[in-house]
């Protein structure tokens, strides 16, 4: 396919690949023709998705990072160059959250969910878009939560990283319009993943699902066709907002 959705030749980066949101994005990415260089903190989580891509007929490379590491996001960028060729997309999805009260969380973990949601996001389109800059294009894709606009009590780590992750979309966006490089988020509500299967089985999980007003869980491939629009030129108008995905919940 050529045109403005074609991905045939973007090379694109995402963080915490091995699971979840971030291993779906990778394999629809994939299967639109992008080279994709999947980034997890254990490079043994990501060799079987890299040769499954790879048989269906995909390029991908499999590439160690912490987003915590400075010198590891250094690193990796340098290796999806060095095998893939210059980086087109950012998927900044690495994310971690915290379910405690205010008055109990620990030092130890603000820094853990901070560091990763907002600082490593920062840092991670900071070492792309250094080099997105002199090509003058670059498409950088925040993954936020409908929960940088709504708060939830016993998150209040996670709703704030997000908060601040809609915010450093929209000035890297302000200030990196010019050079050619756009910056987006996306918001997805609850989607259902391995890890919070179990918790919509429970009564309060229900409860949350009856909160959407289209009744479900977002399901993981409700989120293709926003992160492919943002990865493709078919998107190069669209540049510091967040684009949220989530049955209604914001709205209701
Ligand atoms: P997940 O826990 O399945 O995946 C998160 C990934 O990030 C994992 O692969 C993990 O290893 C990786 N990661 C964590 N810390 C890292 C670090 N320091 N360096 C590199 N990788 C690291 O969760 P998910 O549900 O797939 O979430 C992916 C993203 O989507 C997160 O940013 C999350 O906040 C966001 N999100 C998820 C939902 C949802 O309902 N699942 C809703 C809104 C937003």
């Amino acid at each position: 396919m050529s045109g403005p959705y074609d991905l045939q030749n973007k090379v694109v980066l995402v963080t915490g690949a091995s699971q979840g949101l971030g291993k779906q994005f990778a394999e629809i990415l994939s299967a639109n023709g992008a080279r994709v260089a999947l980034a997890a903190r254990q490079v043994s989580k990501i060799t079987s998705l890299k040769e499954e891509l790879e048989k269906k007929g995909g390029k991908a490379c499999a590439v160690e990072m912490d987003v915590l590491d400075q010198e590891s996001i250094s690193n990796c960028v340098d290796i999806v160059e060095r095998d893939l060729g210059p980086i087109d997309v950012l998927v900044n999805n690495a994310g971690v959250a915290i379910n405690k009260f205010f008055l109990d969380v620990t030092e130890e973990e603000y820094d853990s969910v901070l560091g990763t949601n907002l600082k490593g996001c920062f840092f991670c389109a900071q070492a792309v878009a250094k080099k997105m800059v002199n090509r003058n294009s670059g498409s950088i894709i925040n993954i936020s939560s409908v929960l940088g606009t709504r708060p939830i009590g016993t998150l209040t780590t996670y709703c704030a990283s997000k908060g601040g992750l809609n915010q450093l979309t929209a000035t890297m966006a302000l200030e990196l319009a010019r050079s050619g490089v756009r910056v987006n988020a996306i918001a997805p509500g609850y989607i259902e993943t391995p890890m919070n299967r179990d918790f919509f089985k429970t009564g309060p999980g229900e409860a949350l699902i009856k909160s959407v007003p289209q009744r479900r869980l977002g399901q993981l491939e409700d989120l293709d066709g926003t992160i492919l629009l943002l990865a493709s030129d078919a998107s190069k108008f669209i540049t510091g907002t967040v684009i949220t995905v989530d049955g209604g919940f914001t709205v209701r």
